[in-house]
């Protein structure tokens, strides 16, 4: 197994996309032997893989299980399709395609990359969440979750000065903010309970609303599905 054999395989029956937020390439077969062959070879390389079956289902013109293994970290998407690049023939266009898209959109800082030393003297310090994300470029979401792995809490709401919690929630605050946390309202279209402020409809169904108005914005696929579940 080398890369020139990759390319080889990848131009036949691989897939340089974006799914969802991310980039993503993939590789399906109906006979899993040549992928385990090759997966073992790109995670020499130091790349992460993924792997899943897709059952069988002949009511979609599916009768035999489908294996995919595919890569979806930024990082490793990068590394790969700039491997490739020199030995693809006919997916040459869709793989430099992929590599702007990524370049577009640099990756954030992965989570093992992060000194938490950093994090807990910035917090002791007093500062906020959003400001030490904002000070280590990271996402915020990503600072909560180093945040619940190394055992420290943020403050939440009062006033914020200069990146630091100046004042805390007074009582009144405090209950307002809990009475609004509650999950008080109803969506639209189905019986689910949800957030005060959080819009008309629950996740689930604001993404069916999205794609039945807006049928152009949305890949065919896409709106085959959401078809489907309306019409139930
Ligand atoms: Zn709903």
């Amino acid at each position: 197994m080398n890369l020139n054999y990759l390319a080889g395989f990848t131009d036949g029956e691989g897939c340089f996309c974006v799914c969802g937020r991310g980039p993503r390439i993939d590789w399906g077969q109906n006979d899993p032997e040549v992928l385990k062959e090759i997966r073992i070879f790109i995670e020499s390389l130091g790349i992460h893989t993924n792997w899943s079956v897709v059952k069988a289902n002949p009511k979609k013109r599916r009768p035999n299980p489908i294996t995919h293994l595919w890569i979806a970290r930024k990082r490793d998407c990068k590394m790969l399709c700039e491997l490739l690049l020199p030995y693809l023939i006919t997916k040459k266009a869709d793989c430099a395609k992929l590599l702007g898209w990524i370049k577009d959109r640099p990756y954030l800082k992965n989570l093992n990359h992060i000194p938490s030393e950093q994090i807990i003297t910035l917090w002791e310090q007093g500062y906020t969440g959003t400001y030490i994300a904002k000070e280590l470029k990271i996402s915020r979401s990503k600072l909560s979750t180093l945040s619940k792995k190394i055992g420290i809490v943020f403050q939440s709401g009062g006033k914020i000065k200069n990146g630091k919690h100046a004042k805390g929630l007074s009582r009144d605050e405090l209950r307002e903010r809990k009475r609004n946390k509650e999950k008080s309202k109803k969506c639209l279209d189905c019986p689910k309970l949800i957030w005060k402020y959080s819009g008309v409809r629950c996740n689930s169904c604001a993404t069916k609303y999205r794609h039945q108005i807006k049928p152009g914005s949305f890949k065919v696929s896409n709106i085959k599905s959401v078809r489907g579940a309306t019409d139930q």
